[in-house]
Parts: structure tokens; C-alpha cells; sequence
């Protein structure tokens, strides 16, 4: 079934569904394309074609290896399309999805390739806003790079901005996609190139371990673990490539690296990681962990006690949501005093594979015995030395000043 987008371009199939529209397989003037056909509820409001006209120039000007370019905007009609560069493979999620995890050569050869992206939109002034493994595509078709890894390059790019028209989100509304989204946008600031190193930061965590360092639960929770939690170092994993990522995921923005030395101090490690398998980490059961939290506090006001299980809200009055995946329009920036409410020390702990879960049934039944055997005055000294082993494994990046706007790398226009 072809479909003519504008007078120049023809929409044969479908090749993928996101969150802002298609995007089918096409054919222009100068052969095969990918074009992006924006959701009707985008392409119907009329700030947002302005904006789209607006940034043009910006988003047409990125030509890079690891950046799929746009090659022409389209609006014609209803239809607000962007003509892309085709890449013959499958998006980073997918991938991450068949594999659980990668092996660290193949991670980072990744993670290189899209902080040198990143570094080429910096230099031209352009903040990604939205990195992710959905907006990571693999070109399947070219040659492979390090630990079998496929060329990686970055897409839409200028996508979150477009649709961040002041109306559609206010300037307490945040964008972005909970799990990959930096302290400081949380906290309301202007979003600058240090943001997408610290989602690239969490992506590269993500294909090392198989899940976000902060992700889990409501988005609310979510975002208030960006700001008040600290990861820990996932088992097995170097300590050079360990040191890289937790600088990358500072609190502090002019703390992260930036683009282009994240890219070459990545492709240094790239020798030392060769064959190195995946690493053996479990994901922490946040729900379980959640829940066992609450059974260990005095019982709170009933609708505390009965709220779902793994469900967080910093936000209140909010729903649950099913995904933290879907880039949010619509999520309210916190407050500070919901920010601090009750979340504190480590983010949920990875173990390494085969150790029981902290919040398993096994775990919690052996718990439950101890309790009856130690006796409530026992129960209260083990409390004591869990706040104390908080307190001491609180890093000094959790104490930096978050939203420190030092940073000189180049925002976006
Ligand atoms: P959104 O950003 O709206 O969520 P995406 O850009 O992630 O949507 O696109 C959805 C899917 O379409 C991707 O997962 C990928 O499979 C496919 N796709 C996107 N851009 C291209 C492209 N340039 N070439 C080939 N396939 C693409």
C-alpha cells in the first residue's frame, strides 16, 4: 500500500512504530528513505509545524556517521513528515531485548559511537533531550566494529524539542523519558548538552547490566531516585569503565565529561575489554524491595499502606504507569519537599547472579524467623546498623550540589 508524503516522496511500509508517529520505508528523489510521519494530534497543532518550519536549519545541518540525518521536512496537509536516512537494522531496545545484556566490548564500542554523535550536535549546538536504546539504530548491513558490535547511530534528533512547544509543555512540565532523565531537569533547569551524557551514561549501564541504575516502579519514584540516589557498582565490571560511567551519571552537571572525551576515553578501554563475557548481575526486585521497606516501618496512614505494590507517587494524584519508556509530555516538575520525601542513599542494588533477592519470599520468610527469634529490641539494633550502613554508603556525589549550571557546553538554540 504506497502513500505520496508531499509531492516528492512515496511511503511503501511500515518499519516502525514510536511514540511521535510512523516510520515507513520510502522512496525519494535520490532513493530509498526512512520517513517519520508525526502522530495527526502533533501535525494538527499549528505552534508546532511553526516550530517545525523554525528549526529547519538545525535539524537538516547534522551530517555525521553516528547521527541519522534528516534529509527534508515535509508538510503537506495533515502530513508532517521528516525524511530520514535509512538504516538497514534494528533499533539498541530491540537488541537489548533479545540479548538482556551485552558483552562490555560490544557496550561500550556502542556507547562510543553515540557519544561521538552527540559530541558532533554539541559542537552545532544542538541538545539531544531524548537518548535512549529506542533511539539508538544498528546498521546491520555495515561493517562490524569492536566485540562483533554494529555501527550505532543516533536518532531523532530535535524530536523532544519540536514537541516541547511552550504549550504543550509548560515550564513546570517535564520531557523526557523517566529512566534516562538527569537530577537537573527534575529540578526544573534548562536542559543542556551535560543531560545527554548522563543519559548516555545510563544507557551504557543499561547494556552492561540489563536494566536502568535508577529505573522501576512509578515514574515519580523514578525521578526522585535521579536526584537523591546513588548507583553502586555493578558486580565484575572494571573499575576504569565503572569510574567513566559514575562521572558521567554525576548529580552535578559540570561534573560529567563531555561529549568527545566520553567518546575517546570509552575507545581506550575498548583493548582491555575485548572478550570479556556479560556480566552476571541479576536485577533487583524493586517492588519486593518496596514492599519489604514498608513492612519494616510502623504502619503509616491507611492510604500509604494501601498503595500498589512497586507504585511511588511523587506526584500526587497521579496514576501508575505501565512504561517509563514513552517520552512524557505531560509529568510535573516536583516539588523539593516531594523530591526529599522519604527516598534516600543507594539505588536498587544489582547482585551478582545467584544471590537471593533482599525483597524474595525467601529472603522475607527468614526475615520474618529472625524477627520472632531476636525479639523486638534485636530488631531495633539491626535497624540501627542498616541506617548506619546507609549513611556510609552515600558517595560524595550524592553530596555535590545538584543543578550546578556551570557547565559551558553549548545549549540548544
Ligand atoms: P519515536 O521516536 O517516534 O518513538 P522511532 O524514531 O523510535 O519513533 O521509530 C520507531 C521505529 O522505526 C524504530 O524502532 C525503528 O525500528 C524504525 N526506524 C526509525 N527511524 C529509522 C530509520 N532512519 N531507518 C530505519 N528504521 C527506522
Amino acid at each position: 500500500m504506497a502513500r505520496k508524503i508531499g509531492s516528492r516522496y512515496t511511503a511503501h511500509q511500515v518499519l516502525g512504530r514510536g511514540s511521535a508517529g510512523t516510520v515507513w520505508l520510502g522512496e525519494g528523489p535520490e532513493g530509498p528513505v526512512a520517513i517519520k510521519l508525526l502522530r495527526e494530534d502533533l501535525a494538527s497543532d499549528q505552534e508546532l509545524v511553526g516550530r517545525f518550519v523554525q528549526e529547519r536549519t538545525a535539524l537538516l545541518g547534522l551530517e555525521h556517521p553516528h547521527v541519522v540525518s534528516v534529509r527534508d521536512l515535509v508538510v503537506d496537509g495533515n502530513d508532517l513528515a521528516l525524511v530520514m536516512d535509512l538504516v538497514r537494522g534494528t533499533d539498541l531496545r530491540t537488541r537489548l531485548e533479545r540479548d538482556r545484556r551485552l558483552a562490555p566490548e560490544a557496550a561500550v564500542a556502542i556507547a562510543a559511537n553515540i557519544a561521538d554523535g552527540l559530541a558532533a550536535a554539541h559542537a552545532a549546538g544542538v541538545v539531544h533531550r531524548d537518548v535512549k536504546p529506542e533511539n539508538v539504530l544498528l546498521d546491520m548491513q555495515g561493517p562490524l566494529g569492536p566485540g562483533g558490535s554494529h555501527r550505532a547511530l543516533l536518532t531523532d534528533f530535535g524530536v523532544a524539542k519540536l514537541i516541547d512547544t511552550p504549550r504543550r509543555t509548560k515550564a513546570t512540565k517535564i520531557i523526557g523519558t523517566p529512566d534516562y532523565l538527569a537530577p537537573e531537569i527534575v529540578e526544573g533547569l534548562p536542559p543542556r548538552a551535560s543531560v545527554d551524557i548522563y543519559a548516555l551514561a545510563t544507557v551504557l549501564y543499561e547494556l552492561l547490566a540489563g536494566f536502568t541504575p535508577f529505573g522501576g516502579g512509578h515514574p515519580g519514584a523514578v525521578l526522585r531516585r535521579h536526584v537523591t540516589e546513588t548507583v553502586v557498582p555493578l558486580p565484575g565490571i572494571p573499575d576504569e569503565l565503572w569510574q567513566l560511567i559514575i562521572q558521567c551519571l554525576a548529580k552535578a552537571p559540570a561534573s560529567r565529561l563531555r561529549a568527545s572525551e566520553l567518546g575517546s576515553r570509552l575507545r581506550e578501554l575498548l583493548p582491555m575489554l575485548a572478550g570479556m563475557p556479560p556480566l552476571e548481575v541479576d536485577e533487583p526486585d524493586t517492588e519486593s524491595a518496596e514492599e519489604t521497606e514498608r513492612e519494616e516501618q510502623p504502619a503509616g496512614p491507611a492510604p500509604e499502606r494501601a498503595r500498589r505494590r512497586g507504585a511511588v507517587p511523587l506526584v500526587p494524584g497521579s496514576k501508575p504507569a505501565d512504561s517509563n519508556r514513552d517520552t512524557h509530555t505531560s509529568m510535573r516538575v516536583p516539588a523539593p519537599d516531594e523530591l526529599a520525601g522519604g527516598a534516600h542513599g543507594t539505588a536498587r542494588a544489582p547482585r551478582a547472579s545467584g544471590t537471593p533477592r533482599p525483597g524474595s519470599a525467601r529472603n522475607r520468610a527468614a526475615t520474618r524467623r529472625r524477627r520472632l527469634a531476636l525479639g523486638a529490641g534485636a530488631v531495633a539494633l539491626i535497624a540501627a546498623i542498616g541506617v548506619g550502613a546507609w549513611l556510609s554508603t552515600s558517595d560524595d556525589d550524592a553530596s555535590t550540589p545538584p543543578g550546578d549550571t556551570q557547565n559551558s557546553a553549548p545549549q540548544s538554540p
